[in-house]
């Protein structure tokens, strides 16, 4: 397996009447070609803000403030490296250090990303049918030209803005397009797929739509697609559907997915690594099983801990309660942990682990912001948290009021 997508020291930061608010902070990401990577965390926790981030989606007063996001196509890194060889590194591209037009070239084709809205995704006035034929002709025309010319020109961004102005009358479809659209809401497993092509999104229902914006998501074969929350609003037999649907895809396809969710049923389906963010920050990472046989930091602990009958192969049976439970809003399933999410607002944020206060085995180590630490020698399970450090039996313990009342 080779890394395809290298994220490092990615912050991004709002700049707001209350002050500058860290929504993440030196977030680093490692995924490899054909992985499915999970991020999980509490509703706040700054996993939307991540995924947007890597999108380059994120709109003022919202700003990336540092790090790099590295690509790797060996055809695109050959496209650049002529007008910006700073941003060129092997196969690897830097797409914060490209012009916008070269980054934007890459969206459809290399990356995707779907929501938990599919609303969002479709034009009410236009026919589900025309508009996966107009995504596919969109990305066929990018894919016609060489990639050194994409790269450079804003010709494409053009036939791009034109394809979305222009009245759909005037548009053109080709026949190829529009075949290649039913094909795409058949392989999504949309009965009837030349009828439902001919309607109307509010003519689906939620799920059905959600299965239209994965094959609008796939429709310029992504080599990696971002879901965020992509089951949230549907209900559970619905969300099982959709989450066997992406499984499919992703095998038959290859591509890389990286997950965002609340769920940690999701995540033991779906991933083969995952992530645990907490404040703006990955607090441990690893396989499925570190993370849910060998957690070592204690808000991983607490998030399990809320997940109710986890004896018999914790991924399996995390997977079964997500079937049992009924579908909860952002972080519902969370609350069990006692405390609060802190702020993240500059100003108000302590130097410390950004959990002490809520952790039961805070120690004074903790207020030190703990950095992140090889959990077992693997170089692949690190934790946030001081207990993954090796000496910290010398560590003290806190007194137990020292945080005051917790609620
Ligand atoms: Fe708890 Fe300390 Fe680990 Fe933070 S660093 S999670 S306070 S033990
Ligand atoms: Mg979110």
């Amino acid at each position: 397996t080779e890394t395809i997508l290298r994220v490092r020291d990615l912050s991004t930061r709002y700049f707001t009447g209350d002050g500058q608010i860290n929504a993440v902070s030196d977030f680093d990401l490692e995924i490899d070609r054909g992985e499915v990577f999970g991020i999980v965390g509490e509703s706040g926790s700054g996993k939307s803000v991540t995924a947007r981030s890597v999108m380059d989606l994120i709109e003022p007063p919202g700003e990336i403030t540092a790090g790099s996001v590295e690509y790797r196509n060996a055809d695109f890194a050959e496209a650049v490296a002529d007008d910006h060889p700073e941003a060129v590194d092997g196969e690897f591209v830097d797409l914060r250090r490209i012009p916008d037009e070269a980054r934007r070239s890459l969206r459809g084709t290399s990356f995707s990303m779907i929501f938990q809205d599919p609303e969002s995704s479709f034009n009410s006035t236009l026919t589900v049918g025309e508009q996966l034929a107009e995504a596919v002709e969109v990305q066929r025309r990018a894919s016609a030209r060489p990639r050194s010319t994409r790269a450079r020109t804003d010709d494409y961004s053009l036939t791009n803005y034109l394809l979305s102005t222009v009245l759909p009358s005037q548009r053109y479809v080709s026949k190829e397009s529009r075949e290649r659209a039913i094909e795409l809401l058949e392989l999504v497993g949309i009965p009837d797929p030349v009828e439902r092509a001919e309607e109307y999104p509010h003519e689906y229902s939620g799920g059905m739509l959600q299965r239209a914006m994965i094959a609008q998501a796939l429709a310029g074969e992504p080599d990696i697609l971002i879901a965020d929350e992509p089951t949230t609003a549907l209900d559970v037999t619905i969300q099982a559907q959709v989450l066997d649907l992406l499984d499919d895809l992703q095998e038959e396809t290859g591509m890389t997915i990286l997950l965002i969710t609340h769920n940690l049923g999701v995540i033991a389906r779906m991933c083969d690594r995952v992530g645990v963010m907490y404040a703006g920050e990955i607090v441990e990472r690893g396989t499925l099983s570190d993370i849910f046989d060998d957690q070592v930091h204690p808000y991983t602990e607490g998030l399990l801990g809320s997940i109710p009958d986890l004896e018999g192969g914790a991924a399996r049976s995390a997977a079964d309660s997500q079937a049992a439970e009924p579908r909860d809003d952002a972080g519902g399933r969370l609350q069990p942990i006692p405390g609060n999410v802190p702020s993240l607002i500059d100003a108000e944020m302590e130097p410390r682990c950004q959990f002490a206060d809520r952790c039961p085995k805070a120690m004074e180590e903790c207020l030190e912001h703990p950095p992140e630490y090889d959990a077992d020698g693997s170089e692949s399970h690190t934790a946030r948290c001081v207990l993954a450090a090796t000496d910290y039996s010398e560590a003290r313990a806190l007194p137990e009021d020292y945080f005051g009342e917790t609620e």
